[in-house]
């Protein structure tokens, strides 16, 4: 519980600061025996009178607004998952973004970078600690049990979307208010609903959004029966190797072995590929329920990947386990994680409950989505570029000719250099771009480049159409 230490210690830190003011500025020094405390605001309104300049505002550092144009494309991305969510039948809430800092010292976990460095926590003026929620689990969880929705039986198939905090280093593609849209199922400890739960993050993600090269990395962190014999000779095998490992394995080892599993850093990794592997080490049951949702993906045609090393170090995490990535987000490639839980609900209070669920990033999911927007709607697109002005009737005749058998063309009527026109046939990530210039009309053999390439080759003018129709089918 190092967290909880943690945030009691900050907590007694900023009581000792504040009463440390107080001393600095006793009450009882002016003629006034107690004035009234002056507010952080009225101090701001000081520092403006006294600058007489009026700075532009800004919003706060690695916060962003999400402008109108962007929202376009956010919007398309939550109203495919809406639509998604409910043919599964999912019901969505939405709980406050405000919640005890011990709701997830206890969920998260305390020795977590999330809970131990990346919140935004804060005492209250009645003295309590309140953060604003860096992920959303935990408070679905909580509104679970303070709403007794257990008590309604049956299963519970819930979904949500909204802002997560938390005060990570700013970097690209990073964002301190951040966006989650995630599902939690309550109630069913059926591997099948594991394996629905994938089916909808694969329908939604590489059906409805389109997004390519995704991988689906899963695997078994195995219950309370068979973990502990995993961890017991992981942490023998490290005993062997640790001092070679980095600094951040080497406390690892000590606190939470699996947690080395984790680690990024490229000269630990060939050290980590040798420890065991905890598929070795599953129960019966266990092995069981995995083997029932490979059969249940292998039905459903969704390709996955077991990815022995994909594991949690929380006690509450059982069995299946995943993680969603795309190729086409470069180096922060995960789109979405998530796993089952079936000891969560009881330490937080509530019922035995079995459940499962996932949050998906949504800042990536609509990066990726743009990227397969913007591709789709380049794609097998055919560019005529015109040279001069007696050569842009033969540019539209052409247009109008592959239009005409279904080709998506593009033709922009304002003169432009080569350089440009070609410039244009990128940014509008053409397949083909048509070269017509003097010298084409004069031979009938018109340019043709493909721009992924870059190779040209000179076609007749009649039987371009044939030619692009071959090729971009
Ligand atoms: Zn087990
Ligand atoms: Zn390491």
């Amino acid at each position: 519980m190092g967290t909880l230490r943690l945030v009691g210690e900050s907590v007694r830190k900023s009581r000792r600061l504040r009463k440390a003011r107080s001393l600095r500025y006793p009450n009882d020094r002016g003629r006034n025996p107690s004035p009234e405390p002056r507010s952080p605001i009225s101090n701001l309104n000081d520092r403006e009178n006294v600058s007489q300049k009026t700075e532009p505002v800004r919003s706060v550092k690695g916060v962003r607004d999400l402008l109108p144009k962007e929202m376009q494309l956010w919007q398309r991305v939550e109203e495919a998952t809406r639509a998604v969510f409910s043919t599964y039948n999912f019901q969505e809430i939405r709980t406050p973004v405000l919640e005890y800092t011990s709701l997830f010292a206890r969920s998260v976990g305390p020795d977590t970078d999330i809970v131990s460095k990346e919140m935004f926590t804060f005492e209250d003026s009645d003295r309590e600690s309140l953060t604003l929620r860096p992920e959303a689990t935990a408070s679905v969880i909580r509104a679970y049990i303070e709403h007794s929705l257990y008590n309604e039986g049956g299963i519970h198939k819930l979904f949500y979307m909204g802002p997560m905090f938390r005060r990570e280093r700013p970097q690209k593609g990073r964002f301190r208010q951040f966006y989650q849209i995630g599902a939690e199922v309550l109630g069913s400890m059926e591997p099948g609903t594991d394996a629905e739960v994938l089916e909808i993050l694969h329908v939604l993600i590489t059906e409805r959004l389109g997004i390519r090269e995704v991988n689906l990395l899963l695997n078994s962190v195995g219950c309370s029966e068979c973990r502990p014999r995993y961890v017991a000779a992981l942490r023998q095998a490290l005993e062997g190797v640790k001092q070679n490992l980095c600094v951040d394995c080497q406390r690892r080892a000590e606190s939470n072995p699996l947690r080395v599993l984790d680690c990024k850093v490229e000269a630990d990794q060939p050290l980590i590929g040798k420890l065991p592997r905890i598929l070795d080490y599953l129960c019966e049951a266990c092995r069981l329920h995995l083997d029932e949702v490979k059969k249940g993906l292998n039905q459903r045609k969704i390709n996955y990947e077991i990815t022995p090393r994909l594991v949690r170090g929380l006690d509450y995490y059982v069995r299946t386990t995943f993680e969603m990535t795309s190729g086409t987000l470069g180096a922060q490639n995960a789109l979405a994680g998530g796993g089952r839980y079936d000891g969560l609900v009881e330490l937080l209070g509530g019922p035995r409950t079995p459940g499962i669920g996932f949050a998906i990033g949504e800042d990536r999911l609509v990066l990726a989505h743009q990227s397969a927007a913007t591709q789709e709607a380049g794609a097998n697109l055919i560019y005529i570029a015109w040279l001069e002005d007696n050569s842009l009737a033969a540019a539209s005749d052409l247009a109008r000719e592959l239009r005409q058998s279904n080709q998506r063309v593009e033709l922009v009527y304002s003169p432009m250099k080569m350089k440009k026109s070609l410039a244009t046939a990128n940014r509008l990530n053409a397949r083909f771009a048509v070269i017509i210039g003097p010298d084409e009309i004069e031979t009938g053999r018109y340019q043709v480049k493909d721009m992924a390439s870059g190779q040209q080759e000179p076609v007749d003018r009649t039987g371009i159409g044939v030619y692009l129709q071959s090729r971009t089918g």
